[in-house]
C-alpha cells in the first residue's frame, strides 16, 4: 500500500497521510512513532509545544529508516514569534529532534492581535534559505492573514494546516488555498474522535466494509487534503493507514458534504488565540 504524495509549490513532496503526535507524552511518543514507522507511515507531525520532539527524533533514529525517507514537520510556538526568537526556537527544535533539518516548519498560530507573524515569516524565509527547513508554511492562518503574507513577502507558504473534518469543512479557506497553490493540511481530521458515531458516516462505512475513521480519512484523501490522524493504539494506527484499497462514490461525497456545520469547530479559534 503506497501513500500518495502531494507536490508543494516549492517543488518538494509531502506524503498525503502522516501521523500526528499532539497529546502523546514524551515517555509514550517513541514507542508510538516507532509503531507508526513500522506500519509504513513516513510523515510525522509534531510541534515544540507538544513537548515530545526528543522522543520523535529518537524513534526516527532507532527505526533504521533513512532520514531522507521520512517527512518531519515541527512548529514554532506562539511565545517565540519575532525574528530573533524564531531563529533561536528553531535551533532548539532541531537540537531536541536530533536532526540537522526538518522537512517542514510551520508558524503554529497567527496571533493576529500580536502582529508579529510578518517578522516571524522573515525569519522562516532565512531558515529555508539556510536549507535547515526544506519547506516553510503556516498553521491556523485565516484568509486575511494569508493575504498579508502573500502581499508583503516574496516567499509563499507551501501549506496551511487548519482544523478540518466532515463537521467543519472550511470551504472558504480551501478555495483560497487552491487559488494560491497552497496545500491544505487537516488537523484533527477525525474531529478528535468526536464524530465517529455519526449515523451518515456509519452507513457509508457499513456499505464499504470499512470503519468510520477509514471513511473520514478516505474522504480527506479524495478531497485533496493532507491528513495527520493521531492514535496511540497500534490497531488504530494501522487501521488509519489502510485507506488506499477502496473508494467513496459521488453519493457518499454528497452525503458527507451535508455534514458541514457553521458551528462545527471543535478546537480553538485562530482569531482569539494569542
Ligand atoms: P484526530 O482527529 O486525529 O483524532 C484523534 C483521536 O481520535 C484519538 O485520540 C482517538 O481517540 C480517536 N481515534 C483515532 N483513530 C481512531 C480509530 N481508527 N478508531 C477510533 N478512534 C480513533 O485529532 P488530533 O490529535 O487533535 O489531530 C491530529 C493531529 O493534528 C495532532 O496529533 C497534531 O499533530 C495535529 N494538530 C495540529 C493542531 C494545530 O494547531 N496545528 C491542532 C490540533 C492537532
Amino acid at each position: 500500500m503506497s501513500v500518495p504524495a502531494v507536490k508543494l509549490n516549492d517543488g518538494n513532496r509531502i506524503p498525503q497521510l502522516g501521523y500526528g503526535v499532539w497529546r502523546i507524552d514524551n515517555d509514550d511518543t517513541a514507542a508510538a512513532v516507532g509503531e507508526a514507522l513500522k506500519i509504513g507511515y513516513r510523515h510525522i507531525d509534531t510541534a515544540a509545544i507538544y513537548g515530545n520532539e526528543e522522543a520523535v527524533g529518537k524513534a526516527i533514529r532507532e527505526s533504521g529508516i533513512a532520514r531522507g525517507d521520512i517527512f518531519l514537520t515541527t512548529k514554532l510556538w506562539n511565545s517565540e514569534q519575532g525574528y530573533d526568537s524564531t531563529l533561536k526556537a528553531f535551533d532548539a527544535s532541531l537540537e531536541k529532534l536530533g536532526t540537522d533539518y526538518v522537512d517542514l516548519y510551520l508558524i503554529h498560530w497567527p496571533m493576529p492581535s500580536k502582529d508579529l507573524f510578518m517578522e516571524t515569516w522573515r525569519a522562516f524565509a532565512q531558515i529555508k534559505e539556510s536549507g535547515r527547513a526544506k519547506s516553510i508554511g503556516l498553521s491556523n492562518f485565516r484568509t486575511a492573514d494569508l493575504e498579508r503574507i502573500l502581499k508583503e513577502s516574496d516567499v509563499a507558504p507551501v501549506i496551511n494546516q487548519i482544523e478540518l473534518h466532515p463537521q467543519f469543512q472550511q470551504d472558504e479557506l480551501r478555495l483560497f488555498h487552491g487559488k494560491h497553490n497552497i496545500a491544505t493540511e487537516a488537523w484533527s481530521p477525525l474531529g478528535q474522535g468526536q464524530i465517529l458515531e455519526n449515523e451518515t458516516l456509519k452507513a457509508i462505512a457499513r456499505a464499504h466494509g470499512k470503519s468510520v475513521a477509514q471513511v473520514i480519512l478516505r474522504w480527506h484523501i479524495e478531497t485533496g487534503n493532507i491528513v495527520i490522524p493521531k492514535s496511540v493504539t497500534p490497531a488504530r494506527i494501522r487501521e488509519n493507514f489502510e485507506i488506499f484499497d477502496f473508494q467513496l462514490n459521488g453519493t457518499d461525497h454528497d452525503a458527507i458534504t451535508e455534514l458541514d456545520r457553521a458551528d462545527g469547530r471543535i478546537g480553538r479559534d485562530p482569531t482569539t488565540v494569542a
